[in-house]
């Protein structure tokens, strides 16, 4: 049931002939369940960069679909643009979206590599985080002497290539392909005209810092005099401590600050092992993976910070913006909100929201919507155009746009009691859970803030559990309705001969198996709402104490309904290692519930009575 979502982002070396980019393109679009994101052509770096998005194996299969027909539509042979390039499919990067780690991108990459190299015998590289050593982690490093240099570097074994031959594919060249994180392209807006404004605070956050001055004339860093590294005098950007010794700088940087100053004057350009001495002095700078400038939009009449967050799970937009906001604040100016160029991950503007609403005092485990527009509020990412979330998010959790759920309250208790048997038990004893939750994380929710300091943090765990529980129950009210679409697709299969019947009652087995899971799942997810009613009821508002005692109680309903519904399905099941175990389990799950609901029922008329004196 879990949500997975890859990006992929390949270029091609071609961007001036729309027919040859449209073959590529559609042989991703042919692969179901992949969504072609963006098309983005260059005339002048006669290259393409190409988005898609899609489940992990629909990915790599589009990926290599991609690869294999670049190798038959394009010829590197008579390329020519102003970009690095070093094959037809120059670049395939893995991302992960939602789901997936970095890691299992890694993997990915290593799946189409190995495909490449075996099937199209292209070579192929791989970089960055799947880089099989360090000195492979680099693009640039990897791609340098270009296709034309290619037949060269693949003679010296230290670039043998991962896959595939150790021979230049003619009209291919090689593939490079690997696994990065999800960039975010970040702008925050400024109320000022004043380029120079927004450069100042791009150069207090970025990664590569700025040049240290000191003796600032006003708010402004640049108002300052610069600084130079001296023979005996070795001052800090960041403190503007003195020291005698480049060492000494540096154990102090690294103590103080927390940042290795080679590095910070690599990212400058700066060889700290050829002497620094005469060299201006550096400041780094508040983030890292940050890479920020200023600049003046005309549309909108207003000064910018553009920002590339190349890992967001490292430093956030909204890291990013507080500190901007802190910044602007003591220099005068006013963040008057941001934007996201093209696409943000789901998660990075989830855990946005939920930051702010913690800042608030307020529970974070509310319903996903809230926290979205939560965090679209806080942002200001509607300020200087709209910000539609559908549009903007990737990897945002599964809903069902038609069917039961869209249906209204009334319409969905009237399609109930039609005569036909479906929506039924299995459809309500998950609407029947999912209300259960909805109030468990209610009454939770209610007391946050008021609650002892210890009965807090279990009151946020039970919010968050339900809030969960009820996100899943919500999907099997309708998931339960079509669980059985699988076993009826397999009973229309031909059964002509004693082969396709076999075939035919292993599908229709199997998809009873299927049919079998969603029932399971409600009965699991509806434990998980009585465990959380439980606490909301222990330690929640004793106002509230009804509330979730019909919570507990109407997910008791929900495992009840889901084991039933599991049991009545094992009938025509003929697998009896697997009827015996799932009837081993129903038991010992109902029997939990039970105790659960006795010992929960118990306290909570116990408690009633009190009130009631
Ligand atoms: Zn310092």
């Amino acid at each position: 049931m879990t949500h997975q979502l890859v990006e992929c982002v390949p270029n091609f070396s071609e961007g001036r002939d729309p027919a040859k980019i449209r073959q590529i393109t559609d042989a991703i679009e042919a692969v179901p369940g992949v969504q072609l994101l963006d098309v983005d052509p260059g005339f002048d770096t006669n290259r393409t960069v190409v988005t898609f998005v899609g489940a992990p194996a629909a990915v790599v299969e589009a990926a290599f679909r991609a690869v294999r027909t670049a190798s038959v539509v394009l010829d590197m042979t008579q390329h020519h643009g102003a970009h690095p390039r070093m094959g037809a499919t120059d670049v395939c990067p893995f991302v992960p979206v939602e789901g997936v780690t970095l890691e299992d991108c890694a993997a990915l990459a290593r799946t189409l590599g190995e495909r490449v190299g075996r099937e199209l015998e292209i070579p192929t590289f791989l970089y960055e985080h799947a880089a099989s050593r360090p000195e492979r982690r680099n693009l640039a490093t990897v791609r340098k002497g270009e296709y034309e240099g290619l037949e060269d570097k693949l003679k010296d074994p230290a670039w043998a290539p991962d896959f595939g031959p150790a021979r230049k594919h003619d009209r291919a060249g090689a593939l490079i392909t690997g696994a990065r994180e999800f960039l975010v392209a970040y702008n925050i807006t400024l109320n000022s005209r004043d380029k120079n404004h927004a450069t100042d605070l791009a150069f207090e956050l970025r990664e590569k810092g700025r040049v240290a001055r000191r003796g600032q004339k006003d708010a402004f860093y640049s108002s300052g005099e610069l600084l130079y590294y001296r023979e005996g005098d070795f001052p800090c950007g960041n403190c503007g401590e003195d020291f005698p010794t480049f060492g000494e700088l540096e154990a102090h940087c690294q103590a103080a600050h927390g940042y290795d100053l080679r590095h910070l004057l690599a990212l400058n350009d700066i060889d700290a092992s050829k002497g620094v001495v005469g060299k201006k002095v550096h400041r780094a700078g508040l983030f890292r993976e940050c890479k920020a400038i200023g600049w003046y939009v005309d549309q909108y009449k207003r000064a910018q910070l553009s920002i590339n967050l190349t890992n967001y799970k490292v430093t956030s937009p909204v890291d990013v913006l507080e500190a901007t906001r802190r910044m602007a604040a003591e220099r005068g100016l006013v963040v008057t909100g941001s934007e996201i160029v093209g696409l943000v991950p789901f998660q990075a503007l989830f855990q946005a929201g939920q930051r702010y609403l913690a800042a608030q005092g307020k529970s974070p485990h509310i319903p996903v919507g809230d926290v979205l527009e939560n965090a679209v509020f806080s942002m200001g990412l509607a300020d200087v155009s709209p910000f539609e979330i559908e549009k903007k998010v990737l990897g945002l959790p599964r809903t069902f746009e038609k069917g039961l759920m869209a249906l209204s309250c009334t319409a969905f208790v009237d399609e109930v009691s039609r005569d036909t048997p479906a929506p039924g038990g299995g459809s309500i004893a998950a609407l029947a859970g999912a209300l259960g939750a909805a109030l468990a994380s209610m009454v939770a929710n209610l007391t946050q803030g008021k609650a002892s300091r210890e009965a807090e943090p279990l009151l946020l765990q039970a919010a968050k559990q339900a809030q969960r529980a009820k996100d899943a129950l919500v999907l099997a009210v309708d998931e339960d309705t079509n669980a059985f679409n699988a076993y009826m697709e397999a009973r229309r299969l031909p059964g002509g001969n004693p082969a396709e019947k076999a075939a035919r009652e292993a599908a229709m087995q199997a998809g009873l198996k299927s049919a079998v899971a969603v029932p399971w799942s409600t009965a699991t997810a509806c434990l998980c709402a009585m465990e959380a009613s439980e606490q909301a009821m222990l330690h929640g508002n004793p106002a509230s104490i009804t509330d979730a005692m019909v919570g507990f109680t109407l997910a008791f309903a929900g495992v009840r309904g889901g084991i039933w519904n599991v049991l009545i399905n094992l009938k025509d099941i003929h697998d009896v290692a697997y009827n015996a175990d799932m009837k081993a389990r129903c038991a010992e799950l109902l029997a939990t519930a039970q105790a659960l609901l006795d010992r929960a029922t118990a306290h909570g008329e116990a408690r009633l009575e009190a009130l009631l004196g």
